[in-house]
């Protein structure tokens, strides 16, 4: 047959090359399909017998181990399609037609090329030149087969494995800390350490509520965290590293841990220049979902409550309506509290850096995001204490076991620790051991071996003594230790949660939790001095306050507008000791809550610039008195010259002055004959010209 076909080949043909195609879809089949592979070779065989000189057989076998299902990795595809493009070819040999592509795109873009140049394609089954319309009927034909061969072999394994997922039963490669028993069912590790660190990294994000708050955790408490040596590769060896803030989020998101048995929990998207990437799918698009498929870490509910934390701490703005975690700050309503005129959470500040004492809520989305202004601020310590004796009238008389859960916290953390340490001391030993017994059965001769197994028996010896110390040292550590005589304290404490409330022990944070156990969220409005306080507790019902705001220093102390009034009153008649004495009388104080003094009314009178009739008023304030003599300054102002001026008349007796001692002021009268003479006085004196 082979015979009557071959007078398609002509001599042009036979003077180019001939290009044998060679390639195998994966690894393995390269490996194990050698028959296959064999045939391959032989057709450069054929090749020879259908005509073609040695030399001019090419054989391109670089694409092994690459599916034909896209040209993009064959750099040997590529190769020959450039060839065929030259007219360097004259045929081009393929076992069959699914070798050369299993896309149309690729296939087409070929024969295409081989129409142009007249090239034939040769496979087992014969001889095909793409310009004979029946050869190229069969070619286009055996393309799209080629294709809907990769569809079906493709569908037929996604459908076995989806139907053993359904099951439960398609076995993969499991994260740490789980592993299969030997009837292939997935258990918690076996390997003590590592299902401590997993139960542990858990229970740590279920108090601090951030998986950077575990990441900082472990490693305040020097806590390394087990991983595989290959990633990815079952029963690689297991080492332990520093936990990491990725590695946190990627086992709070795996369900494996939470017991549950997923498949298809991503999907492949491509793009145009045909990358693919993995896209992640809602937990209602997962193609299979088995609740309490094994052992599991944590329970599902769990699982979902985790997820939904760590959306809320991603993207607070979109999650604004979610309460923010637990911090450690003083504010009692951070994180549960609103502004009453824009309904916009408020956040916290506190005055001084340093000890916090002071609280601020403020609502400072619009000048902090969009450059307006501050929405409203106040103080928060009245707040704070108005909304705690609030929760405090609530839970009276619920006797809160709280302290005796919070000793038993205490042990657990501390048992915890020592345990998580105690597998750490385990595993050195161990390894310490081992470097010992290979030292021991190394050969003297082999000097140079001998001597780096020594310095890694001591390096082990030295990791072994260094967790000792750190156990011994939380052993003694007395924040862990408490007495009986404590512990009966603390109890005593838990009958009365007011007291408890307001321990100095009992941290912020705490306080917070509590709060939060009945109460939803608070709004605040700010008017002037006030502060109205809406608190919505947990059964939907909500509580009015009207909260009395601190006021600045300078305010507090400030003397009542009452007092001024009076001193206003009696300044005309009465001395300042004499309004002293008066307003003692009647009962007033100062605003630091101080007796009056002659010394505080001239103040007053001062900063008031509230003038006096009185000759014992200061000559400074006041320019005539009452009876209408002038002080030395009111006759300096009449004529328009220096104090020092007026002193100098007098001493010259042109102006007549009386003081009624020798330590007190000078006043003058002056009629107004008087002075029109004193003023021409004055000018021939020109001082007023200097
Ligand atoms: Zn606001």
């Amino acid at each position: 047959m082979m015979n009557n076909l071959s007078d398609k080949i002509t001599l042009t043909h036979l003077n180019k090359h001939a290009v044998v195609y060679i390639r195998q879809s994966t690894l393995r089949q390269v490996l194990e399909h050698k028959e296959s592979t064999a045939r391959q070779y032989n057709l450069a065989k054929k090749a020879r017998d259908l005509g073609w000189a040695n030399e001019n057989i090419e054989i391109i076998d670089e694409d092994q181990g690459l599916s034909g299902s896209s040209s993009e990795k064959r750099s040997g595809f590529k190769h020959l399609t450039a060839e065929v493009a030259l007219g360097n070819v004259g045929a081009v040999f393929g076992l069959e037609v699914s070798r050369l592509a299993r896309a149309c795109s690729d296939w087409y873009k070929l024969l295409e090329l081989c129409t142009f140049t007249s090239t034939l394609i040769i496979d087992e089954d014969g001889i095909y030149d793409p310009n004979n319309f029946n050869d190229r009927l069969v070619l286009g034909l055996k393309g799209t087969m080629s294709e809907a061969e990769l569809h079906f072999l493709k569908s037929r394994m996604y459908g076995g494995k989806l139907n053993s997922a359904r099951k439960g039963e398609l076995r993969f490669c499991l994260p740490v800390g789980l592993s299969y028993d030997s009837d292939k069912h997935i258990v918690l590790d076996p390997d003590q350490q590592v299902q401590d660190s997993f139960k542990l990294l858990f229970k740590k994000f279920k108090q601090i509520g951030t998986a950077r708050g575990v990441v900082r955790y472990f490693s305040e408490h020097n806590l390394q965290f087990p991983s595989r040596e290959e990633n990815g590769v079952m029963n690689s060896p297991i080492k332990f590293h520093d936990l990491t803030h990725g590695r946190v989020l990627s086992i709070l998101k795996n369900p494996l841990y939470a017991g549950a048995y997923t498949f298809g929990r991503s999907v492949v998207e491509h793009d145009i220049h045909n990358k693919h990437k993995t896209k992640a799918q809602s937990i209602d698009r997962w193609k299979v979902l088995i609740k309490d498929h094994h052992q599991s870490y944590i329970t599902w509910d769990d699982y979902i409550r985790n997820i939904e934390q760590l959306k809320i701490n991603r993207n607070k703005r979109k999650y604004k309506d979610q309460h923010g975690v637990v911090r450690e700050g003083k504010a009692l309503l951070q994180g549960i509290v609103y502004c009453g005129i824009c309904g916009r959470k408020m956040t916290v500040c506190y005055g001084s850096w340093k000890e916090r004492k002071r609280i601020y809520y403020l609502c400072d989305f619009e000048r902090s995001k969009l450059c307006g202004k501050t929405c409203q601020y106040m103080k928060g310590n009245e707040i704070d204490k108005a909304v705690g004796d609030l929760f405090l009238g609530a839970v009276q008389g619920n006797k809160l076991n709280i302290a005796i859960k919070a000793i038993e916290k205490l042990n657990e953390e501390k048992k915890t620790l020592l345990e998580q340490l105690n597998r750490k001391l385990e595993r050195a030993r161990y390894n310490a051991e081992r470097a010992k017994r290979q030292y021991d059965t190394c050969e003297p001769e082999n000097r140079l071996v001998a001597r780096t197994l020594e310095t890694q028996w001591n390096q082990n010896l030295e990791i072994v003594d260094a967790i000792e110390a750190e156990i011994n040292e939380l052993k003694v550590n007395k924040a862990f230790q408490i007495t009986d005589k404590q512990k009966k304290q603390i109890e005593q404490l838990a009958m009365d949660l007011p007291r408890i409330w307001y321990n100095k022990k009992t941290t912020s944070t705490d306080r917070k939790r509590l709060l939060r156990v009945l109460i939803s969220d608070v709004t605040l409005k700010r008017n002037d001095t006030t502060a109205k306080v809406a608190i919505r507790w947990k059964t939907s019902t909500i509580t009015n306050l009207k909260v009395r705001l601190a006021q600045k220093e300078c305010d507090r102390i400030r003397t009542s507008s009452k007092v001024i009034e009076i001193i206003k009153e009696l300044a005309p008649t009465h001395t300042d000791a004499q309004i002293a004495e008066e307003l003692n009388e009647r009962g007033f104080v100062s605003g630091k809550g101080n007796k009056f003094t002659k010394k505080n009314v001239n103040w007053l009178r001062n900063d008031r610039k509230i003038s006096g009739g009185c000759p014992e008023f200061p000559y400074n304030l006041n320019l005539q008195r009452g009876d209408g003599m002038y002080s030395t300054r009111g006759v300096a102002q009449l004529l328009g010259i220096k104090i020092h001026q007026v002193h100098y008349l007098r001493e010259k007796g042109i102006i007549v002055g009386q003081h009624k001692s020798k330590n007190t002021a000078y006043w003058y009268d002056i009629t107004n004959e008087e002075l029109e003479g004193l003023r021409e006085i004055v000018r021939r004196y020109k001082w007023r010209d200097k």
